[in-house]
């Protein structure tokens, strides 16, 4: 028997089950005085469940997350949600603003949490984030990309020895899992403190669209709110019965020399170490030309985009796993299911029923 939703009071609005709304949480005054506000819309499901929160753009310059959270918020299928919602599309305004990872302060708002009321502009954006959204939810999913100029191969960063965490982890269908130590400060030891599980979605770059990222992140929370059974289950779908891919180390392959850099390897290649050439760096006359081998084995699953690199760069990321194979599989299967037609949007109200 399912039982009535409670109403949840974000911001000092309470919305009522069965109600969606949009909440401008108060930051602070701009110098320009006027207010710098955090919109949060939360749709509260008429019957009881888990209480989810959805995050992006910690990171301002970080934006396949927002078009993910407004693709969500579309889905057909929120009619039937059980539990409540709450969807935070950008949460650091200052760097939305300003297409830039940081705050005005400096700070990286990811390594500012808990935060406090009477600190900076980052620790009072963490200290509002965790209190009004993060503490009144029972698991999150944190959306990110890679820095500017540096792509990720979709992939999902979480506490993978936590069970909870692990099953919703493995429900995201990402073609592959880090298990990531927590940073201090950031937002994710900050929940995991207060025992709610959260993930880390990472796809694509900063400050650029990439429609197979949205679109496996899209399709990933959905598959965990059906996990949690905040939706109902899907009869398309057939349970995903792959093993989990799951990274044991990763390894980075920097730069051997300053110059101009091509790479020949695309994010999800299997390479090998010492054989799979990974790049070239040249001078501008082509007169010096240095090959970039793999240092290790397992999967491309980010590198950098930008030609032009100092000696010592990082240039590719290598997850490193029990059998490559198996995670090559994973990423090949991966691309498969997520490529269609188009790799172009589809139109404004054609989300795809999920
Ligand atoms: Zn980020």
């Amino acid at each position: 028997m399912d039982t009535k939703n409670k109403s949840i009071t974000i911001g000092g609005i309470t919305i009522l089950p069965g109600e969606r709304k949009t909440v401008d949480l108060v930051v602070g005054k701009l110098y320009t005085h006027s207010e710098l506000t955090m919109p949060v819309q939360v749709l509260c499901g008429k019957q009881a469940g888990p209480v989810l929160f959805v995050s992006a753009a910690i990171h301002g310059d970080e934006l396949n997350g927002v078009e993910i959270i407004r693709r969500l918020l579309k889905v057909k299928t929120l009619s039937r949600l059980k539990g409540t919602l709450i969807a935070v599309p950008i949460v650091n305004l200052h760097g939305f603003i300003n297409h830039t990872r940081y705050l005005p302060d400096r700070r990286d708002l990811n390594r500012s949490f808990p935060g406090s009321e009477k600190g900076s502009i980052a620790g009072r954006m963490a200290h509002l984030f965790l209190n009004q959204v993060v503490k009144k939810s029972t698991h999150g999913i944190d959306l990110h990309t890679g820095a500017i100029n540096r792509s990720n191969l979709p992939q999902i960063r979480a506490n993978l020895d936590d069970e909870v965490t692990m099953s919703l982890a493995e429900a995201f269908a990402a073609p592959l899992m880090l298990n990531s130590d927590l940073r201090d400060g950031s937002l994710r030891a900050a929940a995991v403190k207060r025992n709610i599980p959260v993930l880390l979605y990472e796809a694509g770059e900063a400050l650029r669209f990439d429609e197979t990222a949205i679109r496996a992140g899209v399709r990933g929370i959905i598959n965990v709110m059906r996990k949690l059974e905040m939706l109902p289950k899907s009869r398309k779908l057939v349970a995903n019965t792959k093993p989990p891919v799951i990274a044991r180390s990763s390894a980075w392959i920097r730069a051997p020399h300053s110059g101009i850099f091509r790479s020949v390897v695309q994010d999800g290649a299997r390479v090998i170490a010492d054989i799979t050439l990974m790049g070239v760096v040249s001078d501008p006359f082509g007169e010096s030309e240095m090959k970039v081998y793999s240092s290790a084995n397992g999967i491309v699953i980010g590198q950098m985009k930008m030609p032009l690199v100092n000696e010592g760069e990082a240039l590719f990321h290598i997850a490193q796993f029990e059998r490559s194979s198996v995670a090559a599989t994973s990423v090949y299967d991966f691309n498969e299911e997520m490529s269609d037609d188009s790799t172009l949007p589809y139109p404004t109200e054609d989300i795809p029923t999920y």
